[in-house]
């Protein structure tokens, strides 16, 4: 039952700053060796002592040593009593939302990530899980929204594409008055700026392909509880339904997360000169970034998070071909995903929104028009000498 040894860990360590949990956290030097850097355990399975007599590990769906440290650190990041690696992101929500049952209903955010709008539409729904779109920017609404059947609410904050801002803690506190479990995707912020399990949520997920991988080579999932029932749960269906990240893949994103604090900040730096460049821009209608005291999300992010994160979105005014503004760029890639050390934009109309139905699409304010920008930590200058370059080149 690995969440005793965090509980023991944080009760003994707690007061370290995460710039340090990044690096040390999970125990990653190899006790037989002495290398500082946990071996990837490329093991299917484990020699046993003697009947019912293993070492710790039994089969590798079940646990693996490499995946464990990286479990154990995700856990202590986000302060929670228990983390657990998966192959995707989805394959980690996927596994959070098999914690429900039929009858059972989820509440989700506004502008949810397309893909968890998908699996709960398309995958979910056929298996009786039912969900609801919830006005995310008032906790109000979701005072009315919770019937006998809602078990669950789903956050993003900041949440994809418009970067809208949810108050996890007040949500927090209207779920727990219900008995309503709060899970947080943390993808866009990370434990580094944001830990929502210390906001009162129950559960967070990320996806690790993001900022915590952070250099676009590799998809991976994880997800943390707060709960030793919730954990013992997690630890079932991960083993019974098998989406577990590789131990290779285990070892990238450890790799990945020992950096995320000074690459987390050059991220910011360059999205915080970059939106300061877009909303002085007369090519630019409308810019999306909490991090910026003009955003609607401004007051309540800067009461959650270290600062406003490194996602933006824009819109081009409408004498701009858009097609035009995506081939005129020579630094900044148009591709899905974000988070990577390389500067990506992508079209979320047409991309990474592409699978929820257009009238939702509208009705949510993603337009047509709309961008967003992931930059990366090249030099900001070159940057945005690449965007002014495109928008004066799509002109029309
Ligand atoms: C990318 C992403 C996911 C899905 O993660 P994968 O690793 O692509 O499966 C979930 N939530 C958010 C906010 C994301 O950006």
């Amino acid at each position: 039952m690995r969440y005793h040894t965090i509980m023991k860990r944080i009760e003994q360590g707690g007061s370290r700053s995460i710039e340090t949990m990044l690096i040390h956290g999970g125990n990653q030097i190899d006790e037989r060796t002495g290398a500082v850097n946990v071996p990837i355990y490329q093991t299917s399975t484990y020699m046993q002592n003697g009947l019912g007599r293993n070492r710790g590990f039994e089969y590798s769906r079940t646990g693996n040593p490499t995946r464990k440290v990286l479990e154990d650190l995700i856990a202590e990041l986000e302060g929670g009593v228990a983390g657990f690696a998966f192959a995707s992101g989805m394959a980690a929500i996927t596994t959070v939302l098999s914690l429900f049952r039929s009858g059972d209903r989820i509440l989700i955010s506004r502008n949810v990530y397309g893909g968890t709008y998908r699996v709960l539409d398309k995958v979910f729904s056929s298996f009786g899980i039912r969900y609801s779109i919830l006005d995310s920017e008032d906790p109000e609404s979701l005072e009315r929204s919770i019937g006998d059947d809602v078990k669950a609410i789903l956050l993003e904050s900041p949440a994809n594409p418009l970067m809208s801002v949810t108050d996890i803690r007040a949500f927090s506190e209207v779920a727990h008055r219900h008995g309503v479990k709060v899970i947080v995707d943390n993808t866009f912020m990370t434990p580094y700026l944001q830990r929502p399990l210390e906001l009162g949520a129950d559960i967070v997920v990320h996806s690790g392909t993001k900022y915590l991988g952070g250099h676009s080579d590799l998809v991976a999932g994880l997800a943390i509880v707060n709960d030793a029932e919730t954990a013992e749960r997690m630890a079932f269906l991960q083993n019974a339904t098998g989406g577990i990240l590789q131990p290779f893949d285990s070892f990238l994103l450890i790799r990945g997360i020992k950096t995320l604090s000074v690459r987390m900040d050059r991220h910011v730096q360059n999205a915080e000169a970059i939106a300061r460049y877009l909303q002085s821009s007369e090519d630019v209608s409308r810019i999306h970034y909490p991090g910026i005291e003009s955003d609607p999300g401004y007051a309540v992010n800067s009461r959650q998070a270290k600062n406003g994160g490194a996602m933006i979105s824009f819109e081009l005014t409408e004498n701009h071909n858009l097609n035009r503004f995506f081939e005129s760029l020579e630094l900044v890639s148009l591709a899905e995903s974000l988070g990577g050390v390389e500067s990506l934009v992508c079209h979320p109309s047409s991309m990474t929104h592409a699978s929820i139905p257009e009238d939702i699409r509208k009705a949510v304010g993603i337009s047509e028009r709309l961008i967003r920008l992931s930059p990366g930590i090249e030099s900001v200058d070159d940057i945005i000498a690449d965007l002014d370059n495109a928008m004066k080149r799509s002109r029309t």
